[in-house]
């Protein structure tokens, strides 16, 4: 068992990394001829500048851009130690967190939780995108082509996959994670398990997910399968008018044997709860 919160920085290619940190969340950067691209810039500054100072160990280019996955705090609150560079995000991305019921409710929750990083939360100034787009984007990053994709909503309505089509190389966001099980609080579970087939469609040989390890093209499949199979249940348990506890309770038990040892599925119940709560019994998936 790795021990709690240690962090590791892995090349994936020839100058494309992740920065994985066990427990908490993954970044990732890039370095092209004249600077630094970040995927993610974590949940507070000073873990920006500890991204900074290990990518600093590496090159001594400057960070020129940064790519927020989605909204959610622990991806994104680290964007202002970078006020120089170009920050690109879905425009759903953007809407989200410019919305002040949205950013307050989530530092409320940050805050209350105690965390060594609580302090430091409230303080933050939450940094937007200042470039948005909505289908697709392409950056030609040095040699290197860099696509943006919105493939529909799922675990945000600002999802961003970031795909090195070369390198077979994908940067899922919290989407898809190898054998983890997501945040379900702000999710669009109709449209999940259409964008996770989208995702599919990528040629892809390894991913990089914002929690848990690298995985392959078959992590992504079982990852979708999850998704796929948690919908359908609790869409059948909802149209048979089972009550919220019955259908956490009957849809925990029936995805366990496949799921059960994944990261988070001992914490399952409350983002069954949420998908029960924002799931149409009938159409969709
Ligand atoms: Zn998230």
């Amino acid at each position: 068992m790795t021990e709690r919160f240690t962090k590791e920085t892995v090349e994936l290619d020839t100058g494309v990394y992740v920065w994985l940190h066990h427990d908490l969340t993954n970044a990732g950067f890039v370095i092209g001829d004249k600077g630094v691209l970040i995927i993610d810039s974590l949940r507070v500054p000073s873990f920006a500048k500890e991204l900074l100072s290990d990518i600093k160990r590496i090159t001594n280019k400057p960070v020129t851009h940064v790519i927020d996955t989605h909204s959610h705090w622990d991806h994104s609150w680290g964007n202002e130690v970078f006020p120089d560079a170009t920050i690109i995000g879905h425009q759903n991305c953007y809407n989200e967190m410019i919305d002040i019921e949205w950013n307050d409710a989530w530092r409320r929750s940050v805050m209350a939780d105690k965390a060594p990083w609580s302090d430091e939360a409230s303080s933050v100034n939450i940094t937007p995108p200042n470039l948005t787009y909505t289908t697709s984007m392409r950056l030609y990053f040095g040699q290197r082509e860099i696509a943006l994709h919105h493939l529909g909503r799922a675990h945000t309505s600002g999802d961003t996959f970031i795909h090195l089509p070369k390198e077979r190389l994908l940067f899922t966001g919290d989407v898809a994670q190898s054998k983890g099980v997501p945040y379900f609080g702000d999710c669009y579970p109709e449209d999940w398990p259409l964008t996770d087939n989208n995702m599919l469609e990528l040629d892809v040989e390894r991913f990089t997910a914002g929690h848990g390890p690298v995985g392959t093209y078959a992590h992504l499949i079982e990852a979708r399968d999850f998704i796929h199979q948690l919908i359908k249940l609790m869409k059948e348990s909802k149209l048979e008018t089972k009550s919220e506890s019955e259908s956490v309770l009957r849809v925990r038990e029936a995805l366990r044997p496949e799921f059960g040892e994944w990261r988070g599925f001992d914490r399952i119940d409350q983002g069954l709860a949420w998908v029960y709560q924002k799931i149409s019994p009938v159409g969709g998936a």
